[in-house]
């Protein structure tokens, strides 16, 4: 029998039991790793155990590969219509969304996310982002093609059979959800890695998939580390693509086992270190709360964290002080995310907590002025204090390295084109801010800037139906919108010979 655990909370908002198969999830069945191998899951909040949960390997992922296989030649792919793909995938979303509490529940407890907020923000963008992806199902056209009276030619958009998707733990649900949604709109089978972290939230997910109706087979999920599964899915024969989301150096790893085993086609959602741009003629009370949102939210672990702030000089006294009082705020209403006053929970895990505390002492070594916070908060758990650092330079680490946490550098600008040097001055180029009331500058500067999203007068808020996705060393393919189907379908070129003689 698998091994399956129940999770007890007992706290306001979320009070009661959540069942969950701890197992793998293969061929639409809860079944035990063949190695037998648990991993301990942790609670951010206190750094104790929530529970134990199967650990995959490459075997797995073998048997994976063939149900998922088998299913996209007998029940799913060209053998099951846009329409019933749409229908199932938008079934799907409802019973996410009448299980939303237990979600964003999962999610507080395994991630340390508010609860509120992973109610209202990330499982409300899991749910619409799934709709959106079901609703394209049935939409997936190719092209007619004039050639000559004497030949037909058309296109055909078809799915790549079995994928293979990694993602990270800052945002479990979401990312899985910016996954499967296309994956399962074009026809793909899936065999799926959550990050060893935070797997809690997508067993539930696996159990929903089971009773929304999706042929067995068609999404598998195998947790388990890295080096081992993530590795034996990125070398596998038989999946034909890999989407990955995670860091730049393992995007490369990816990358590499394609290269070496079957070139496989491979997209990649990779790191960040986005500029926030804030000119003197902005508005400044709405400008503050956005700057704070995008370097703080989710404890600064997103990769499109503005963690680099550029403020123009005539504005940088009003906007220390101003910011600083909406940190200091934010500071305040750090602690329990099951808490409803609770905007700021702990890091994912000790490693992410020493690695910023790593970042925070390298800024103070390296001459920047500590403005705000810089220190763990509490006694228990991963908990760091919003950060801000001043007197920053081009040169420091906290400045060029993407820190994944909540910390900010600031740095003052004269001139606009001064600030679109300094804000391409990056290997990265996911996401960017600009201030302005002064449309024709932020355009200006927006269309300058190296990256795959560019947000004006607003902080960093993602939509499936715009791409989304990175220049330069933040990735290749873009995930939402129309774009992200034609990362996971291949074009054919269907020629009809209509009476051409050889
Ligand atoms: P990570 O790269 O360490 O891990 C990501 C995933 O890859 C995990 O599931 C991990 O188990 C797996 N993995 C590790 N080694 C592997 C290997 N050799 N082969 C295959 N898979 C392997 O990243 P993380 O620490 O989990 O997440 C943080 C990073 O993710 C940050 O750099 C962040 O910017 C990035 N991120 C990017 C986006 C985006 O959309 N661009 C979104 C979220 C996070």
């Amino acid at each position: 029998m698998p091994s399956s655990c129940v999770v007890d909370i007992d706290t306001a908002p979320f009070k009661g039991s959540i069942k969950l198969n701890t197992g793998l999830f293969i061929d639409g069945q809860w079944v035990d790793p063949v190695d037998k191998e648990m991993i301990d899951v942790i609670n951010p909040s206190t750094g104790k155990t929530i529970s134990q949960v199967s650990l995959g390997s490459s075997k797995d992922v073998d048997i994976a590969v063939k149900a998922a296989k088998q299913a996209y030649k007998t029940s799913w792919g060209l053998k099951c219509p846009g329409a019933t793909r749409g229908r199932l995938l938008t079934r799907l979303a409802d019973l996410i969304e009448r299980d939303i509490d237990e979600f964003a529940a999962l999610e507080a407890l395994n991630a340390g996310k508010p609860f509120h907020i992973a109610k209202g923000k990330d499982m409300a963008g899991v749910i619409k982002c799934i709709r959106y992806f079901g609703g394209w199902a049935d939409k997936i056209q190719g092209n007619t093609i004039e050639t000559s009276e004497q030949k037909l030619a058309y296109t055909r958009h078809e799915p790549y059979g079995v994928v293979g998707q990694i993602i990270p733990w800052n945002f479990p649900m979401l990312m899985l959800s910016w996954k499967v949604g296309p994956a399962l709109a074009t026809g793909n089978c899936i065999v799926f890695k959550p990050s060893e972290m935070t797997p809690l939230s997508a067993l539930k997910f696996a159990d929903l998939v089971k009773e929304a109706g999706f042929p067995p087979g068609v999404v598998n999920l195998v947790n388990g580390y890295g080096t081992t599964v993530g590795q034996a899915i990125s070398e596998h024969m038989d999946i034909s693509k890999v989407a990955f989301t995670g860091s730049t150096l393992v995007g490369r790893k990816v990358l590499e086992a394609s290269a070496r085993t079957n070139l496989k086609v491979v997209t990649l959602e990779l790191g960040g270190k986005s500029p926030t741009i804030i000119f003197d003629d902005c508005n400044l009370e709405q400008t503050i709360k956005w700057a704070s949102m995008a370097i703080y939210a989710n404890m600064g672990q997103s990769c499109i964290a503005g963690s680099r702030i550029f403020v123009q000089e005539g504005i940088y006294p009003q906007f220390m002080e101003k910011f600083t009082a909406v940190v200091q705020a934010l500071g305040r209403a750090t602690g329990d995310p099951f808490s409803s006053t609770t905007q700021h929970g702990p890091q994912v895990s000790k490693v992410q907590f020493d690695r910023i505390m790593g970042y925070i002492e390298s800024g103070k070594a390296s001459g920047a002025t500590v403005h705000l916070g810089g220190a763990r908060h509490g006694t228990e758990g991963f908990f760091i204090q919003p950060t801000i650092f001043t007197d920053c330079t081009p040169d420091m680490k906290i400045v060029k390295e993407e820190i994944f946490g909540p910390v900010a550098a600031i740095l003052k600008f004269t001139t606009e084109e001064e600030v679109i040097e300094a804000a391409n001055a990056t290997v990265y180029g996911l996401s960017s801010c600009v201030f302005s009331e002064n449309l024709s500058r932020a355009l200006r500067v927006a269309h300058a800037i190296e990256s795959g999203s560019m947000f004006v007068n607003s902080g960093p808020t993602v939509d499936s139906a715009v791409p989304f996705g990175g220049f330069k060393q933040s990735g290749m393919g873009r995930e939402h919108g129309e774009y992200a189907l034609a990362t996971y379908t291949q074009v054919k070129g269907v020629h009809v010979n209509l009476g051409m003689m050889i």
